[in-house]
């Protein structure tokens, strides 16, 4: 593992311009007396070129830079711990412009350079394996500090001459509690002029906020939906994930095969196995049940040790025993591949170790 740490200075607190879709910024530049094709020049800085300062935007005349210098940050994100693990899995750990820090994951695949962002300083969700939660909901991200973690990630791989190619919006925060700017950061990666990062290889995960699924559902994108279920039964579930008591389990699958009708598409399943509690042969035979019928895929995700909660790893032979008794039933099942096992890869667990850091 390989860490680099830098120092923490304040960065600019200007709005970043990539909180703007194509249009606002044609409108912004309409409001300031420029010609609306500039937009798409300064689009072609930011997310094909990705130039760091305004000033190095050559085509624009001077005047132009100026007034973009004067409204606005390029990035707001400030670097502060980057780690590498040994698969390659890169972990960055950024200071916001209030101080506050968020983390966000760049993963190598075989097949691609995944990266998971993280949409809100905190989360208020509470669920009960989660140390994302622990301190609360300290603040919405804007779209354009969403979009600067993918930014960050791709300069990250431009040394090797990489790409993104997909993004899971799976990191600390629920996304469908900042509904507006999670779908203005959509927007703004899907965008060919933009990080132009294809529909169907960016994933939107959700513990379950029922009336934000059927807004999502309206959406009618092709971005694939996925919902953390956890637990086959309402009685499991609320007491995992305590958002089950304000839209119960039936709710909620009510409200995905709205969405599958709506969109046509299959929906995939998050459970992670938590030994002991979710992960015996009856909560297998019971999650098949549930699912019966239903479009779906399930990741099953063998949870790593969160030190400040009381739950274990499921032993090997039991996850494969999960994963059968649920193909025996049709269910469409995979075991999530674990990244960057030797850093703090899961959720929450870079910030919390920092926090911990700065109280201590
Ligand atoms: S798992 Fe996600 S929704 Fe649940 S508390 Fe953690 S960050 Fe929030």
């Amino acid at each position: 593992m390989e860490t680099t740490t830098n120092q923490t200075t304040k960065v600019e607190a200007k709005p970043s311009i990539y909180s703007l879709q194509l249009e606002e910024l044609k409108n912004w530049l309409k409001d300031h007396e420029e010609k609306a094709f500039r937009a798409e020049q300064i689009y072609d800085w930011l997310y094909k070129k990705r130039v760091s300062l305004f000033e190095d935007m050559s085509n624009l005349p001077k005047s132009l830079r100026d007034k973009l210098e004067h409204n606005f940050a390029i990035t707001t994100l400030k670097t502060i711990i980057q780690q590498t693990s040994k698969d390659g899995t890169i972990k960055f750990l950024f200071e916001l412009h209030d101080g506050y820090s968020i983390e966000t994951v760049l993963m190598r695949h075989d097949y691609g350079n995944s990266v998971c962002v993280t949409t809100q300083v905190g989360c208020r969700i509470g669920c009960t394996f989660c140390a994302s939660t622990l301190g609360g909901l300290k603040r919405h991200l804007d779209s354009g500090e969403i979009v600067a973690q993918v930014v960050k990630c791709q300069q990250a791989l431009d040394e090797t001459d990489e790409r993104v190619s997909s993004v899971v919006i799976m990191g600390i925060g629920e996304p469908f509690d900042n509904y507006d700017n999670m779908l203005g950061f959509l927007k703004t990666i899907n965008h060919e002029q933009g990080l132009n990062i294809g529909a169907r290889h960016i994933t939107v995960s959700t513990s379950g906020i029922v009336p934000k699924i059927y807004q999502f559902a309206d959406e009618n994108t092709q971005i694939n939906f996925a919902i953390s279920l956890h637990a086959p039964n309402t009685e499991l579930r609320s007491r995992l994930m305590p958002i089950n008591r304000a839209y119960s389990l039936p709710e909620l699958m009510k409200s995905v095969r709205y969405y599958i009708n709506k969109t046509g598409r299959r929906v995939s399943f998050e459970y992670g196995l938590f030994g002991g509690v979710n992960d015996q042969a009856e909560h297998a035979e019971e999650l098949a049940k549930l699912l019966k019928g239903i479009k779906c895929h399930v990741n099953l995700i063998p949870v790593n040790y969160v030190p400040e909660r009381d739950y274990v790893r499921t032993p090997r032979d039991q996850i494969f025993e999960f994963e059968k008794i649920l193909k025996n039933h049709g269910v469409n099942v995979t075991i999530r591949r674990e990244h960057g096992h030797d850093i703090d890869a899961a959720c929450g667990q870079l910030r919390a170790k920092e926090r911990q850091e700065e109280t201590r």
